[in-house]
């Protein structure tokens, strides 16, 4: 039997809003939610600039990035860093191949306008694949986030488009944990477990 793995202390719905810290998850069902603004579900607070961020234009990234941090979750990943469990083996396969990963991980979990685990295709696990921190970090976890911060319709297949920005966006949250992870080169050379 494979050992369990232990879940964070945190969940999508979670707020702290004396922090400034909300949840903008809309309630709603998905057909519903297709025109609403979103608000804190808990104080109704609304501080983000949705219609510039669902502009998808990577110039506004550093206004992105301080929105993401006024969604608890969101919040949560940014404030902590990466446990080095969970960064030594993206230091050892180094930039280039965890860019592939990244890739692929977007296609999987959220290219299709439909998954089988819609919602929870995203692990929240401790000592976890950094790739996961980042895609909660920056709201591309799962096709509702991605509807309500990046204005990407659900149900329908993400365009190339639409994936080369959010890969970008998950780049802005890895470069700030991973700052080791400059280039190939400087990977890290060691006889760590390639395995974990
Ligand atoms: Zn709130
Ligand atoms: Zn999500």
């Amino acid at each position: 039997m494979p050992k369990k793995r232990e879940k964070l202390d945190i969940k999508c719905t979670d707020f702290k809003c004396a922090e400034d810290e909300h949840c903008f998850s809309p309630k709603k069902p998905p057909k519903e939610r297709r025109h609403s603004p979103s608000i804190c579900t808990n104080c109704g607070a609304s501080p983000i600039e949705w219609d510039l961020l669902h502009k998808r234009d990577i110039n506004n990234i550093s206004i992105l990035v301080s929105s993401l941090k006024k969604e608890h979750i969101r919040a949560y990943f940014w404030r902590n860093d990466i446990s080095w469990v969970s960064k030594r083996r993206p230091l050892m396969i180094g930039r280039q191949r965890l860019e592939k990963k990244v890739r692929l991980r977007l296609k999987k979990s959220i290219g299709l306008g439909h998954h089988f685990r819609e919602g929870q295709q995203t692990p929240l696990l401790r000592d976890d694949d950094p790739i996961h921190y980042a895609q909660h970090a920056t709201a591309t976890c799962c096709r509702k986030c991605v509807f309500y911060w990046h204005g990407i319709p659900e149900e329908r297949d993400l365009l190339q488009a639409e994936l080369d920005y959010l890969e970008k966006v998950i780049w802005a949250y890895l470069n700030v944990k991973l700052p080791d992870l400059l280039n190939e080169e400087n990977r890290v050379q060691s006889e760590l477990d390639l395995s974990l």
